[in-house]
């Protein structure tokens, strides 16, 4: 039972995933335009054709995992073939536990949710093998391997998902690992790629800070939204808002506008280098500016 002193959108709980801690660590602001205001932040044909098709992988494979007929999703598209065929040839390699233990239980869309500060932090697994000693979560991506670990190692979905394992099931942290396996092959590599998370109490203790303090300060705003204020925004010239569908929204402007504006301030970048990822600290520095 929540206490109803702790934060309520309406007279529920907050229920958050680790999209809800990603957008929130990226822009407050853009936070509460989806989630708050509930903006919908339309994406291009192109975009909503990649999920569809993403959405419908991970339904193929929680079937195979029940042991339902995949036969015809597998026919109908030959995407879905193409990546249904590099799981299964990987497939000894993908449900294999660390250590030689065997998984004793699998479960393909597993939900778990851990109550904290007052929100339902809520994690969905897209396979979950538990053995005596390990226990591993799976999440399959639709796109190639990124070269870059080290943004995938910071995502929420990793901290979060590690994190709420542990605190939801009798293994220690180091019995815990996380692997995302990436159907998209290339020309040359048809075998899926993977990138691995181990897990430690170091880790959890940091994930736990950090999820403390980002939850502190989702109160504090959303105390002050309720308020009438509007929560943080970035500065016309970040790069996030660079891709951001709500820029019209919060600045004017179009995409033409904004290149210039940000070329203006930081001439010497180059337009290709990736950005950097904010830290909540950081955000919390941002002043917000008015509409
Ligand atoms: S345009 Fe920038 S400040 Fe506005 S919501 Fe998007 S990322 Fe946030």
């Amino acid at each position: 039972m929540i206490p109803s002193t702790f934060p309520q959108l309406g007279s529920s709980p907050i229920r958050l995933s680790q999209g809800h801690l990603n957008l929130l660590a990226t822009c407050p602001r853009k936070f509460q335009y989806a989630f708050l205001d509930q903006l919908s932040s339309p994406n291009s044909t192109e975009q909503q054709e990649r999920q569809t098709q993403g959405a419908q992988f991970h339904l193929l494979l929680q079937q195979w995992q029940l042991g339902l007929p995949i036969a015809p999703l597998t026919q109908a598209d030959p995407q879905l073939d193409q990546w249904f065929k590099a799981f299964e040839a990987a497939s000894s390699e993908i449900l294999a536990l660390p250590d030689s233990d065997s998984a004793s239980i699998q479960q393909a869309e597993h939900e778990r949710t851990l109550e904290s500060q007052g929100y339902l932090l809520t994690m969905r697994y897209d396979l979950l093998l538990s053995g005596d000693r390990q226990s591993k979560i799976l999440d399959w991506k639709t796109y190639p391997r990124p070269q870059n670990a080290r943004h995938l190692a910071e995502n929420w979905q990793t901290r979060l998902y590690l994190y709420g394992l542990a605190e939801t099931s009798p293994y220690d942290p180091e019995q815990l690992s996380m692997v995302y396996w990436f159907f998209q092959g290339t020309q040359d590599d048809a075998m899926p790629q993977s990138l691995r998370f181990s897990y430690d109490r170091t880790q959890h203790n940091h994930t736990h800070q950090d999820l403390t303090q980002i939850l502190q300060q989702l109160t504090d705003w959303l105390n002050q939204y309720a308020d009438g204020e509007s929560l943080p925004q970035l500065g016309p010239v970040n790069r996030e808002c660079d891709r951001c569908n709500f820029f019209p929204r919060c600045f004017g402007g179009d995409s033409l506008e904004r290149s210039a504006l940000r070329h203006r301030a930081q001439p010497d970048q180059s337009p290709l280098k990736p950005a950097d990822p904010l830290t909540l600290l950081e955000i919390s520095k941002i002043q917000e500016v008015p509409l």
